[in-house]
């Protein structure tokens, strides 16, 4: 009788974890998920989706179905903070500079174009269903790792709740988050920095009273610096679910449980958020977060992987976090595939992790690091003083093409290309 093959372990049921897990189990291997929540958490986190992600959502099935879920916006812009009206409420800030994702006035947008926008936990819960469909992978929830023994052809992991039994499998895929357990377990350190700004980020329904085109919004001169982005479609007239995410400045002493006080996020919303006043303003959801711009000097030890924050972590100005993780788990399922289903040698896996780290450190660790400080500067003179602002301006088509080129070209890694170029 065949040997049953042991299934990839992945540790924590994030978009991340859940994305591997679908595409193994799309490619026949078995994968079994484990989560230490009960059920999928909510946060409010990524949303917006770049081509280079939704490429990967069509090669791999799944951009139709985050498509008829989500809704494209346009682009990018940069505002000041609202104006006074004149009315008593206040009107959107002025245009500082515009990122054209695709043309506004394109009714299609197809893949892969403008910003495509699902919040992350419906995101997973969409990506856990269809791996589920596999038929290939399970999940276990309220499973929360607590140790990992690796040997020379398998990986066995326990709990924290003893009553749950060991399990063993080929490999284990940490997709653990920022706190990421594997990642502490395996010994691998996560250098780098954290901010010393925190970020409220609410949910939070509000009226739509004009169109502001460019729908995902950074507004800049002020500590507050804010991004506003929307959850569902932003009909003009209507209310909608919206993202607004704001920073605190570090000389603020309030302790996050006091910073979360409805009144103090109102008030926050008073200085950043456009419409009449008193703002009609409906909390949804709420959370504190600090930042990072961190990095593992390896992916891989032994039969243990790294994807997603468990690996790096980033700022959230230009929305690149989970991006990244998503395009990690793109080049590590195909990474698992060749070793696992073609045979090929697991030194694979180190290219994996040499490539991801390159990304990182060369693209996404400096584009988020500029994202943010670009917030710092005064609005006055912003669009003058910045280059990034400077070069939206007027740009030429040929201008557009070579800015976009690093998102398509440098972010996502071909696998197979870095595997034939080191031999393997
Ligand atoms: C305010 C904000 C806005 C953001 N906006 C964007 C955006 O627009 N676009 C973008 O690309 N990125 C964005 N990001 C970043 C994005 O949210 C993260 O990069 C993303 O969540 C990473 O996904 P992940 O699956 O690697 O980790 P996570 O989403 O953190 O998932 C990890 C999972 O592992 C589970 N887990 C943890 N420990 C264990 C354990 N020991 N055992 C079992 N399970 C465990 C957790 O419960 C969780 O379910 C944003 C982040 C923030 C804070």
């Amino acid at each position: 009788m065949a040997k049953e093959q042991l299934p990839v372990l992945v540790v924590g049921a994030g978009p991340v974890g859940c994305f591997i897990a679908y595409r193994l189990g799309k490619a026949g291997i078995p994968v079994q998920i484990f989560e230490k929540e009960s059920a999928l958490p909510y946060t409010p986190r990524a949303v917006g989706y770049y081509g280079a992600t939704q490429v990967v959502f069509q090669e791999t099935g799944l951009y139709d179905l985050v498509r008829a879920e989500g809704f494209m916006t346009a682009g990018l812009c940069w505002r000041t903070l609202p104006i006074d009206d004149g009315k008593g409420g206040k009107r959107l800030g002025d245009l500082l500079a515009a990122q054209p994702l695709s043309d506004p006035s394109d009714p299609v947008k197809a893949c892969p174009s403008g910003l495509l926008n699902l919040r992350q936990s419906e995101l997973t819960k969409l990506v856990l269903e269809e791996a589920l469909k596999t038929g290939n992978v399970k999940i276990q929830f309220n499973s929360e790792l607590s140790s990992i023994q690796q040997g020379d052809d398998k990986v066995t992991i326990d709990f924290e709740n003893k009553d749950l039994p060991a399990v063993t499998g080929s490999y284990l895929v940490g997709a653990d988050g920022g706190r990421s357990k594997t990642r502490k377990l395996i010994g691998t350190p996560c250098l780098g920095h954290t901010w010393p700004e925190r970020l409220i980020s609410t949910d939070v329904i509000l009226g739509n009273y004009v169109d502001p085109v460019w729908h995902t919004c950074y507004i800049i001169g002020t500590q507050n610096y804010t991004i506003m982005t929307p959850l569902t479609d932003p009909i003009v007239g209507e209310k909608s679910l919206w993202r607004c995410t704001v920073a605190i400045p570090p000389e603020d002493q309030r302790s996050d449980e006091e910073l979360l006080q409805e009144e103090v996020i109102q008030g926050l919303y008073e200085e950043v958020v456009s419409g009449p006043r008193p703002l009609p303003a409906e909390i949804k959801a709420k959370a504190v977060y600090r930042i990072h711009q961190r990095l593992v000097p390896t992916m891989r030890k032994g039969r243990c992987v790294l994807a997603g924050d468990a690996a790096h972590m980033n700022n959230p100005y230009g929305a690149m976090g989970l991006n990244t993780g998503l395009l990690d788990g793109d080049a590590l399922a195909e990474a698992l595939i060749m070793v696992l289903n073609e045979g090929r040698s697991n030194k694979i896996l180190t290219s994996y992790s040499d490539a991801r780290r390159r990304v990182f450190r060369y693209f996404v660790d400096p584009t988020t690091t500029a994202n943010k400080l670009r917030l710092h500067l005064a609005s006055e003179t912003a669009a003058e003083d910045d280059d990034y602002l400077r070069s939206l301006q007027n740009p030429t088509a040929e201008e557009m093409e070579k800015g976009a080129k690093p998102y398509f070209e440098t972010w996502r890694t071909d696998m197979r290309a870095v595997a034939k170029d080191a031999g393997l």
